[in-house]
């Protein structure tokens, strides 16, 4: 038998039915291999104790023969997530001890299902940023290495400590958060698939807010079939966030598998940016060819107002992500320091506790939120959002199923590559991720393919909104034609 550790979640969930192992024993598989993967950074806390009681009260019931769809799978948690009695930060130092006294959503439905917490999840600090090098626990480091090199290179972000974990089988599968790509894009670097479901699908109540009309939470998993398991848990109604959607959550995995016969498949012509590589124009021609060879028709389209997408995203989160950190104020949340008076106590307390990256994003978002200034940028910014959405509605009305796209501009880069003195760089990581969150569309990331250098990369399906059964057959059609991408090389075991 191969190890514990080694099985995706589909197999685990069998093994542990059929008794061939115990929920235990497969918790105790992941802890004993997280302890030497110290130099992934992937944990910023683990949760060993609790993690042994919950496989337990597993064991326990799968011998009533009452076990849940997820019983007994030990899984991650993006650190956005409160999770109650276990510190929850954010990766920021204003939150560096908050231990919530409350559940979010989301993972309250992951332990109602059975599911095990390893730990949470290293991340950039309050989900900002696409590399996790802004975490105040320090970057998380992506298990893959290029061809012949030992040079560390980012997980992607911001869930990057989710994706390297998946990908460095320290944990089944992991929640992670999507504002902009950011369950993407570190899927893509790390040869797992990540899906960001339609905006409302998930509660975002106990979630850590960045940008509240972006944000959604979604798995990082080894499989489609694997994500198809962890959203149908996540999913799902919750009054207390009213822009969560009061309708049915399919049975997903029914979905993988299922013929795409006859689908129509959108490219829209506007992705293929100035100066995209030609391996990733290669892949994306491969990933249209096997969606042809399932018995897709592939037809180019438009998406006109793509070019716009990613300066007016940085206006539309920005400005939110301001108004959400006004909490963060030494008084009712996080870290205090001290001043001559409040005024003093708020500016010590917000210098010290926040990162570069997060004050300079409150700096722009306040600005754009000026009285001076708000009509010419924000006020712009959500009508250049109302277009964008527009496109993707033309584009499903004129028959369009999905539409495939790359997940990123490049492979995975080094650490501290693109974190120099111009964060644009950082930003345009995010140029085929944002269109969705700012369209509300769900969107899946699946591995296609390596690099020259040996890198995953990974190609991006788009549906319509709540119809990511559609995502997860044409998923599914590519990662039966591409394969899946274990990591070859386990340097840190
Ligand atoms: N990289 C994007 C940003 O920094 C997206 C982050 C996210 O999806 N949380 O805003």
């Amino acid at each position: 038998m191969s190890k514990l550790t080694d099985l995706t979640i589909t197999a685990a969930r069998e093994g542990l039915a059929q008794g061939r192992f115990s929920a235990l024993e497969l918790t105790d598989a992941y802890l004993s291999a997280i302890e030497p993967a110290g130099d992934l950074n992937a944990y910023v806390l683990t949760t060993p104790e609790k993690a042994r009681a919950m496989a337990q009260a597993s064991d326990a019931r799968i011998a009533k023969g009452e076990a849940g769809p997820l019983e007994g799978i030990p899984l991650g948690i993006k650190d956005m997530f409160a999770t109650e009695g276990v510190r929850s930060t954010a990766c920021s130092n204003i939150l560096k001890n908050f231990v919530p006294t409350y559940e979010s959503t989301v993972t309250a439905h992951l332990w109602r299902d059975g599911a095990v917490l390893l730990g949470k999840l290293n991340q950039d600090e309050f989900a900002m940023g696409s590399s996790t090098e802004s975490s105040a626990f320090g970057p998380a480091v992506n298990p893959w290495r290029r061809n012949g090199s030992s040079q560390p290179l980012v997980p992607g972000g911001s869930s990057g400590g989710s994706a390297a974990a998946v990908a460095a089988h320290i944990c089944a599968g992991a929640a992670g958060t999507d504002t902009g790509g950011s369950i993407r894009q570190p899927a893509a670097f790390t040869g797992t698939v990540g899906i960001k479901p339609t905006y409302g699908r998930c509660s975002r109540w106990g979630i850590i807010a960045y940008a509240s009309s972006l944000d959604q939470a979604g798995p990082i998993a080894r499989s489609v079939n694997d994500a198809a398991i962890l959203l149908r848990s996540m999913a799902g109604h919750d009054p207390k966030d009213s822009t969560c959607a009061d309708r049915p959550v399919p049975h997903y995995e029914d979905a993988v598998g299922r013929s795409v016969k006859g689908m129509r498949i959108g490219i829209p012509k506007e992705y293929r940016v100035d100066g995209m590589s030609a391996e990733i124009a290669s892949l994306w021609e491969q990933g249209a060819q096997w969606l042809r060879e399932a018995g897709a028709e592939v037809v180019e389209i438009s998406l006109p107002h793509t070019k716009y997408a990613l300066p007016s995203y940085y206006i539309v989160a920005l400005a939110e992500a301001s108004s959400n950190l006004a909490r963060y104020d030494g008084v009712r949340y996080g870290e205090r320091v001290p001043g001559r008076d409040i005024v003093e106590m708020y500016e010590k307390t917000r210098a010290s506790g926040f990162g570069a990256e997060v004050r300079r994003r409150i700096m722009i978002g306040t600005y754009v939120l000026s009285a001076g200034y708000y009509d010419a940028y924000y006020l712009k910014a959500q009508k250049v959002r109302t277009l964008i959405k527009r496109d993707f509605e033309e584009a499903f009305a004129a028959g369009v199923d999905a539409v495939l796209a790359p997940a990123t501009p490049s492979a995975a880069f080094g650490i501290g590559e693109k974190s120099g003195a111009d964060p644009v760089e950082m930003y345009l990581q995010d140029v085929f991720t944002v269109t969705l969150n700012m369209a509300g569309l769900p969107g899946i990331a699946v591995p296609a393919g390596l690099s020259s250098e040996g890198l995953p990369l990974g190609l991006q399906l788009i549906g319509r909104p709540f119809d990511e059964e559609t995502l997860f057959s044409l998923g599914q059609v590519l990662e039966d034609s591409a394969g899946r991408f274990p990591c070859p090389d386990r340097w840190w075991e």
